[in-house]
C-alpha cells in the first residue's frame, strides 16, 4: 500500500510520503534504545507532567487534528473531534492513576512467612521498546489507547501506522515531542507492512500490540511468538446485539442505530448481528429499519452528516461482496443494499445504511465481519437461541444485550463469549475499564491496569 492520504469523500490523493529505509529505520530503532535507557528511571510525577502536557496540547489541536483525520478516513467532523477530546481524557486518567495501578503488591503475610522471606514485594517495571502497529479507524485514539499507559510505565513506542493515515501518525509523533517528551520516547516509521517483521525481529524491541485484521494480527503474532516476545492482539470483531421482550424497543432500535453506523460502521466493537425475539422481532426492525433509512450520507466535513464514505475503495469493494452474496442467497434488503445514486457521492466511496433480515449460516456475511453499515437481523424462538446465535462466530470481542429480566442479564452474563458485555447500552470503552476480546478477536487487554501491565514486566523481590 502506498503510504498517502487519498481523501475517501472524492478519491483524490492529496500527498504522497517515501516510506522509510533501512538505515532511517535502524536509527530510529537506535534512538528509541537508548531513550528507554534514561526514560525508564523516570518518576511517575514527571511521566505524569509529560502526559498532561501532551493532553493539553491535544485539546488545543483539537479541531485540526479532527479535520486531519476526517481527509485520511472519512469520518464524520464531529465524531474525530470527540475521539481527540476522548484521547485527552485517556492521557489525563493515566497521568492520574498509573502509579496506583503499578504499586508494588505485597503478598499476604502468611505467604511471605511460608516462603522463607523477611519480606516480599511484587514491583512493576517496564519492559522496553515497544512496536504499536495501528489500523486507520480510530487513527488518534487507538495509538493513545496503548501509548498512554505505556509511557506511564516507563515504556517506549515505535508507531507503525496504517498506511492510509500518515499525517495523524506524524501528527502523534509531533505532540509528544512538543509535550517535552525526550527524543525517541514516541516516534512514528512511515513504512510499509514488509518493514514490521525486520523490527520485530531486532533484538533492542521488546513487545509488540497490534491492533487490526485477522491476517495482520496472525503474522505478528507468528514473528513474535519465534523471537519468544510479548504480543497483545486487538482484532476484529461481529458484535451481537440481543433483544428481548421486556426491552424499551424503541430505546433498543434507536442505539442499534448508532452502534452500527458509528464510525461509518468501521467499528471493531460496533454491533453488528441483531438478534431479536420473535415477540420483539416486528417492532423492532420497523424502529430500527426507519432510523437507519432516517440516516444522512454524505460529505463527513458537513454539519449534520451521519454516515461519511468508507475509508478506502477495496473496503467498499468488500463489504459489497458480503452484501451480494447474501442477497444471492436469500437474504431480504429492508434498506440500503446499493450504493447510492446521487451524483454528488459518485466520486467518494460512499455506502448507505443497509438491513437485511433472513440471513443464515450459509451467507458469507453470517461468519465474516462487515467493516462499513450494514446490519444482519436474526429472529430468535428464546434465550438460549440468542445465547447460540450470538456466540455462532469466531470472534469475541463484546456484546449488548437489551432486557429488563435479572436472570435473563445473569444468564447472558454466564453464557456470552464476548471480552464485554453491554446490557441496554451500546459498547463503548472507558479508560478505567479493562478492553478486548477472546476468541479470533484477540488477546490481552488494553485500557485500566490490565491494560498498563501488559507490557509491565512483574518481577518478585524476596528478601531473607
Ligand atoms: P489491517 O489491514 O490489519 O491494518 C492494521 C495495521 O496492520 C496497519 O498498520 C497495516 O499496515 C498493518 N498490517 C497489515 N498487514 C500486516 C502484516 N501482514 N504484518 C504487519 N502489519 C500489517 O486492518 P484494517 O483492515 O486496516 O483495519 C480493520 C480491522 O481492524 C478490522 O478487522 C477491525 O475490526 C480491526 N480493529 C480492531 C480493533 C480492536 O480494538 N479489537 C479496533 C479497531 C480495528 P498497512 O496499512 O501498511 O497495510
Amino acid at each position: 500500500m502506498p503510504i498517502a492520504t487519498v481523501n475517501p469523500a472524492d478519491g483524490r490523493t492529496l500527498k504522497t510520503f517515501d516510506p522509510l529505509d533501512e538505515k532511517d529505520i535502524e536509527r530510529r530503532i537506535a534512538t528509541a534504545s537508548s531513550a528507554f535507557a534514561d526514560y525508564r528511571s523516570t518518576g511517575y510525577a514527571r511521566r505524569a507532567e509529560l502526559l498532561r502536557r501532551a493532553a493539553e496540547l491535544l485539546e488545543r489541536d483539537r479541531d485540526s487534528i479532527a479535520r486531519t483525520m476526517t481527509t485520511e478516513m472519512g469520518k464524520p467532523l464531529a465524531q474525530a473531534r470527540a475521539e481527540a477530546a476522548k484521547c485527552a481524557k485517556t492521557m489525563r486518567w493515566y497521568a492520574e492513576n498509573a502509579e496506583r495501578l503499578l504499586a508494588d503488591e505485597l503478598p499476604r503475610p502468611e505467604d511471605v512467612e511460608d516462603s522463607g522471606a523477611a519480606r516480599v514485594r511484587v514491583v512493576y517495571r517496564p519492559l522496553g521498546v515497544v512496536l504499536a502497529v495501528m489500523p486507520w479507524n480510530f487513527p488518534l485514539w487507538q495509538v493513545v489507547r496503548f501509548a498512554a499507559p505505556a509511557l506511564m510505565a516507563g515504556n517506549v513506542a515505535l508507531l507503525k501506522h496504517a498506511s492510509n493515515v500518515p499525517q495523524t501518525a506524524l501528527y502523534l509523533e509531533d505532540l509528544f515531542r512538543e509535550a517535552g517528551y525526550p527524543p525517541g520516547c514516541f516516534q512514528t516509521l512511515l513504512i510499509g507492512s514488509g518493514a514490521v517483521e525486520g523490527i520485530l525481529r531486532d533484538s533492542r524491541v521488546s513487545a509488540a500490540t497490534l491492533t487490526g485484521s485477522e491476517g495482520a494480527g496472525r503474522s505478528v503474532a507468528a514473528i513474535a511468538g519465534d523471537e519468544i516476545k510479548k504480543t497483545v492482539l486487538e482484532l476484529g470483531g461481529s458484535d451481537p446485539f440481543v433483544v428481548m421482550p421486556s426491552a424499551d424497543l424503541e430505546q433498543a432500535a434507536r442505539t442499534a442505530v448508532t452502534a452500527r453506523v458509528q464510525n461509518n460502521g468501521q467499528s471493531c466493537i460496533a454491533a453488528k448481528r441483531f438478534i431479536v425475539h420473535e415477540e420483539a422481532y416486528e417492532a423492532f426492525s420497523v424502529y430500527f429499519t426507519a432510523g437507519m433509512r432516517a440516516l444522512t450520507v454524505g460529505d463527513p466535513t458537513a454539519e449534520g452528516t451521519d454516515v461519511g464514505p468508507l475509508a478506502s475503495e477495496q473496503g467498499r469493494a468488500d463489504l459489497e461482496e458480503l452484501v451480494e452474496d447474501a442477497k444471492a442467497k436469500g437474504a431480504v434488503v429492508l434498506c440500503g443494499g446499493e450504493r447510492p445514486a446521487e451524483e454528488a457521492l459518485a466520486a467518494g466511496w460512499y455506502y448507505p445504511p443497509t438491513v437485511l433480515a433472513e440471513v443464515t449460516p450459509e451467507m458469507r456475511i453470517h461468519r465474516e465481519e462487515t467493516f462499513g453499515p450494514v446490519a444482519c437481523l436474526y429472529r430468535v424462538p428464546d434465550i438460549s437461541a440468542a445465547v447460540s446465535v450470538a456466540n455462532d462466530t469466531s470472534f469475541g470481542l463484546s456484546s449488548n444485550v437489551w432486557t429488563r429480566e435479572e436472570a435473563e442479564v445473569a444468564r447472558f452474563e454466564r453464557s456470552l463469549e464476548a471480552g464485554g458485555i453491554y446490557v441496554n447500552g451500546m459498547t463503548a470503552s472507558h479508560p478505567a475499564f479493562p478492553f478486548g476480546g477472546i476468541k479470533r478477536s484477540g488477546y490481552g487487554r488494553e485500557l485500566a491496569g490490565h491494560g498498563i501491565r501488559e507490557f509491565c514486566n512483574a518481577t518478585t523481590v524476596w528478601e531473607g
